[in-house]
């Protein structure tokens, strides 16, 4: 024995891997690795032989034959419209909305939306999703779920000048926002922040109060817009200009906005985006399957704007699975621009990791650095589509499915591992929720 350090540096877990996609700035991409974790925070990342011979970990997790990845940040999405999966697919977005979803939501109950949150947390967590941003109704009861299922979220308060199951009025959104942030504070894994659905469902007033309201509480404000090109043409008839330069008259364009979609952009519009450092969720399935357009992801990454993924609700995708959002993002703009090279495989990752992390104001997760909170997936490389795994991003980006995952972690606790959820009674749930789906569907 010639090293007296032998083993003698106490930590929570080690994980060793074949691959390590760490996602830091210089993209290292570390083969035969290991990250140590303590207090749920990575506190080192390098070769297996040099960690495991200084590291004396409680628990090793040993991973000979998997690809860690930093675990996936979800920048868009409703949990619990999965009870709504399948309810309504190929109609344009205005049928879909108001035909169809507002009249199933009208049913909706607080155990219904946990139920659904709880089945949305089940289905990310199979996938590498460790973080998503929430927008939805009974947001207590989303709140429930996820603490239950223990990822980490931003929950926002959705706030409508349409009556819905959830409130009758903004004012009543507006207080519910307000419960929730004080519930939230001092909450490790969850944050507050409030969405005002549109431009086309929320009064001036509302939307005023809503920025008004993410300045005070020092929270993020999301919304949905520039979805589609009919959205502009509505906004310019009833407010006098487009969907974004009206968002940037009432205060609401900053470095703490979020906006989903961003489809129907001008030149004008990325450029007011990127001068506001407001950013941006892609979710090219759901744009693509309600046949909104394609975003220009591409210009708006040229542009400066920080763009994440997204994959909207069930209803509208209709998978939770960042690891198709992926391959979907980078082959729609290659598409969109006749370029191969318009979204290569390593922007993508980016865009469901470390870029979605900073659209949510979250940045020191999505990628694996000492010190950043210890949130991983790692995909079983034993699996036909990832041999002979040459270039690791490329696979996790034009290969997997998702459906390879083995492990999913947020702050060092494992949630799900070898197809087992380890903080749900999944087998329970898939019956209530079976059960509370088809009665909001009437079917
Ligand atoms: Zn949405």
């Amino acid at each position: 024995m010639t090293n007296a350090a032998n083993n003698s540096i106490p930590c929570d877990t080690l994980v060793t891997a074949a691959v390590v996609v760490s996602q830091n700035d210089a993209r290292d991409v570390l083969r035969d690795a290991a990250l140590a974790i303590t207090d749920g925070r990575i506190t080192a990342i390098g070769p297996r032989a040099e960690l495991t011979a200084c590291y004396a970990p409680a628990e090793t997790i040993a991973l000979p034959e998997a690809m860690v990845l930093p675990g996936l940040v979800n920048t868009h999405t409703h949990a619990a419209m999965t009870l709504f999966r399948g309810l309504c697919d190929d109609a344009p977005l205005s049928v879909w909305l108001s035909e169809h979803i507002w009249p199933a939501e009208a049913k909706l109950t607080p155990e219904a939306v946990r139920l659904g949150t709880q089945l949305a947390c089940a289905e990310m967590l199979a996938s590498g999703t460790t973080c998503f941003l929430d927008a939805y109704l009974f947001v207590d009861a989303v709140a429930d779920a996820v603490q239950a299922a223990g990822l980490r979220a931003v929950l926002c308060q959705g706030v409508f000048d349409i009556e819905n199951a959830g409130f009758k009025t903004s004012d009543a959104a507006l207080a519910a926002a307000a419960a929730l942030a004080d519930r939230l504070a001092g909450e490790p894994l969850l944050r507050p922040a409030i969405f005002p659905h549109a431009v086309y469902t929320c009064r001036e007033k509302t939307l005023e109060r809503c920025a008004a309201f993410a300045r005070e509480r020092g929270v993020l404000l999301s919304t949905h817009a520039a979805e589609t090109a009919r959205e502009n043409d509505d906004c310019r008839k009833a407010n006098g200009a487009r969907v974004i330069p009206y968002l940037h008259q009432l205060g609401m364009l900053t470095p703490h906005t979020l906006i989903a979609h961003g489809v129907a952009l001008d030149d004008a519009d990325m450029a007011l985006l990127a001068a506001t450092g407001t950013t941006v969720a892609h979710c090219p399935k759901s744009n693509m399957k309600l046949g909104s357009g394609i975003a220009p992801v591409h210009a708006l990454r040229a542009a400066g704007v920080t763009v994440g993924l997204g994959t909207d609700g069930a209803a509208s995708n209709n998978a939770l699975n960042l690891f198709s959002e992926m391959t979907t993002a980078a082959l729609l703009q290659k598409v969109a621009t006749s370029d191969p090279t318009a979204l290569h495989a390593g922007a993508a990752l980016d865009m469901a990791s470390r870029d979605g992390a900073r659209a949510i104001g979250w940045p020191e997760l999505g990628r694996l650095e000492p010190g950043c909170p210890a949130d991983l997936c790692a995909l079983d490389l034993t699996r036909p589509q990832l041999q002979p795994n040459i270039d690791p991003v490329s696979d996790a980006v034009y290969a997997a499915s998702g459906g390879e995952v083995v492990l999913t972690m947020v702050a060092g606790r494992s949630l799900f591992r070898d197809g087992e959820f380890l903080t749900m009674d999944y087998d329970r749930l898939r019956s209530e929720f079976g059960k509370t789906a088809l009665r909001l569907s009437g079917r």
